[in-house]
């Protein structure tokens, strides 16, 4: 039980207070049009805090070009805010004082605050999602419930919450206090009247939807700058960099900063800042190392893969569970297709699937639950693929895909026909103990190819292996379960949602062709190229009774007519006209191929209702784009 409940905490003697300069700048600037000297007389008051305001002010931090020798200069340049979030920064080491002489742990705490300002102070720049100076104070005073927790219930606070990595805190505190760091810290700091802004920042520092609206974007950035203060500072498992990454597209889409980047500058930041402050932050994680962890995500896993791998047979290139080729298998592969493009243009695409909420599945059902799941993604996957490329585990829940000379055209359709055939039907668990016979499973996809953006962009295969990686990040923040394409976008990497997505993958044609040779290669490429059933039918006449008993409701539904143009027994005219009579057939794409390029023929198709006229040749020398075209025309016949 509780030793203390809120009401306890907030009415404690021992609370920690704002000093008398920081309230009485609150107070002051409370009042839009305060003139800006009045603000500077008060900080000016106290000659150390103006003294420490002019140093940081004037440090690398700020980056000024020159030195500003005054406080009202300083405003001048920066802004009345930035000054005002450095006096209330300072002011939190005065607050501070309530751990003087006890075992708290402040040095985590200003790892924590300084980290986690700097970091929120850049994603705000960055996203212009809020205010800088208000993310960096919101960041510096996130945790000043847990200093106002440990000054009313000293170790019956921190016997709570040692040995927890931060993050979970919120968690543990409600099941052992019933009270929340998070709740304290926002009555504290409605108490102190700070700014609204900086107060949705404290409150929603764990769980930035539990704000709402306006200071939501405050609430994401105080977060994200948390999570950065996290990775740096405690050893954390390889992926945590990912998370940043994760959570900063989750929250701010195309405009998220760049982890790797944001990462690098905050580090350097914050120990300028913590020196200004007189406070030692500890050891830092290392970011270049943290970063190189990063790139080479799963590292560890790899190794261990590889290494049971290598006692089996020295040069293995499977994966021992899923059979899959493994990741030095693919990368070999990676690197010959990157060198066949650099010499001859030889295109080539990449797909990323990664599980969704694997973890969830090894949690609740066990480890064994997870690797039938794996297994069978890995068949799923391979047989969709079929000859067209390399099917390869990544990494530990990612499957990878390479497809040689193939471009955007098609991999869209890959793409989505792989997100299709794991989705289609539920994974057969009937063999595990304690697991349901049946789980619905699903991937998120994501895919580059080396037409996707500029040739430039590729001559490293690694950026197209970071493209369509990005693309999966793209198709969880989505919602999970879909596939994302990279598309250039004025040279920035931005990825935008295939056309074919949420598509139903296997598209049931009618092709109807008399001559046998020209049906079997149109259907082998089709088949080669995406999910398909094809019925082939090869008279005129049979194809006339097939459409009436479509139209009796007899026959099963159909997505798209390819139809011969000359046909012994009924033409392709009127079997186009029959079709486009029959009301169940309305807006079903209807496609005539013809051996010649004859433009009064395809006229008169069009005017009868044809979605296209395909000269056949053009067909089987580019099947790809018109397999886009045909999954389009699909698409929208079912959106209409
Ligand atoms: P998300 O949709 O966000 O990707 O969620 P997730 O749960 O899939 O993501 P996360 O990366 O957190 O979890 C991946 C899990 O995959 C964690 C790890 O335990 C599990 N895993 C990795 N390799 C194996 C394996 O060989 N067998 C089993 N059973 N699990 C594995
Ligand atoms: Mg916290
Ligand atoms: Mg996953």
């Amino acid at each position: 039980m509780p030793a203390q409940s809120f009401e306890d905490v907030l009415l404690c003697p021992n609370l920690p207070s704002l000093p008398a300069v920081a309230m009485e700048i609150l107070e002051l600037t409370d009042d839009p049009n305060v003139p800006i000297k009045k603000i500077a007389g008060v900080v000016q008051q106290d000659q150390a805090l103006a003294a420490k305001v002019l140093k940081t002010v004037n440090s690398s931090f700020y980056g000024l070009s020159k030195r500003c020798a005054s406080i009202d200069r300083a405003m001048a340049y920066l802004g009345m805010n930035t000054v005002k979030s450095l006096v209330l920064g300072f002011s939190l080491v005065d607050v501070a004082k309530v751990t003087e002489g006890t075992d708290f742990d402040l040095m985590g705490h200003w790892r924590r605050a300084l980290l986690g300002a700097t970091a929120a102070r850049t994603i705000a720049e960055q996203t212009r999602a809020c205010d800088p100076d208000e993310a960096f104070t919101a960041g510096l005073f996130q945790d000043i419930g847990v200093l106002a927790c440990f000054a009313a219930m000293k170790t019956d606070y921190t016997s709570v919450v040692s040995g927890a990595v931060h993050s979970d805190w919120e968690e543990i505190e409600k099941d052992h206090l019933g009270f929340t760091h998070v709740q304290v810290g926002t009555e504290l700091a409605a108490k102190w009247k700070l700014p609204e802004a900086v107060i949705s920042g404290i409150r929603g520092h764990h769980d930035p939807q539990s704000v709402a609206d306006q200071g939501q974007a405050m609430a994401q950035a105080v977060a994200m700058g948390a999570m950065v203060a996290e990775v740096l500072g405690e050893p954390l498992p390889p992926g945590s960099v990912r998370k940043v990454s994760r959570m900063g597209r989750e929250f701010f889409g195309q405009r998220a900063p760049d982890a790797q980047g944001l990462i690098e500058a905050v580090t350097g930041d914050a120990k300028t800042l913590a020196k200004m402050f007189d406070q030692d932050m500890g050891e830092l994680q290392d970011s270049k190392r943290l970063l190189a962890e990063a790139s080479e995500r799963n590292l560890e896993h790899q190794i261990a893969v590889q290494r049971e791998n290598d006692t089996f047979a020295k040069e293995a290139t499977t994966d021992g569970l899923t059979g899959l080729a493994n990741r030095k298998k693919f990368d070999t592969e990676l690197e010959e297709a990157a060198v066949r493009f650099r010499e001859h243009g030889e295109h080539c695409t990449v797909i990323f699937t990664d599980a969704d909420r694997f973890k969830s599945v090894n949690d609740t059902y066990g480890h064994s639950a997870g690797d039938v799941v794996l297994m069978e993604l890995a068949r799923r996957i391979t047989e969709c693929v079929g000859d067209d490329g390399l099917v390869c585990r990544y990494g530990g829940e990612e499957i990878a895909v390479i497809l040689p000379r193939i471009g955007v055209d098609v991999a869209a359709a890959t793409g989505e026909a792989i997100r299709a055939c794991v989705d289609r039907e539920p994974f057969d668990l009937s063999n595990i103990e304690d697991a349901p016979d049946e789980l619905a499973v699903t991937v998120s996809v994501g895919v580059a190819s080396t037409d996707s953006d500029t040739p430039e962009r590729y001559q490293d295969f690694k950026a197209l292996l970071s493209d369509a990686d990005a693309c999966v990040y793209e198709a969880k923040g989505a919602g999970r379960n879909r596939v994302f394409m990279h598309r250039p976008d004025n040279g920035v990497s931005a990825t935008a949602e295939t056309p074919q997505a949420g598509v139903s993958a296997s598209l049931r044609v009618m092709l109807i062709e008399d001559d046998p040779l020209a049906a079997t290669l149109i259907t082998t490429l089709l088949k080669r190229k995406t999910d398909v059933e094809v019925q082939w039918i090869e008279s005129g006449t049979r194809a006339r009774t097939e459409l009436a008993s479509i139209e009796s409701g007899d026959a099963s539904h159909v997505d798209v007519f390819l139809c011969d143009l000359n046909l012994p027994g009924t033409s392709g005219f009127e079997l186009l006209k029959i079709a486009r009579s029959i009301p169940a057939l309305h807006g079903v794409p209807f496609f005539v191929l013809s051996g010649e390029d004859e433009t009064t023929s395809s006229t008169e198709c069009l005017r009868l209702g044809a979605t296209g006229f395909i000269p056949k040749q053009q067909f089987v020398q580019d099947i790809g784009q018109w397999i886009n075209v045909i999954i389009r025309a699909n698409g929208d016949a079912k959106a209409a």
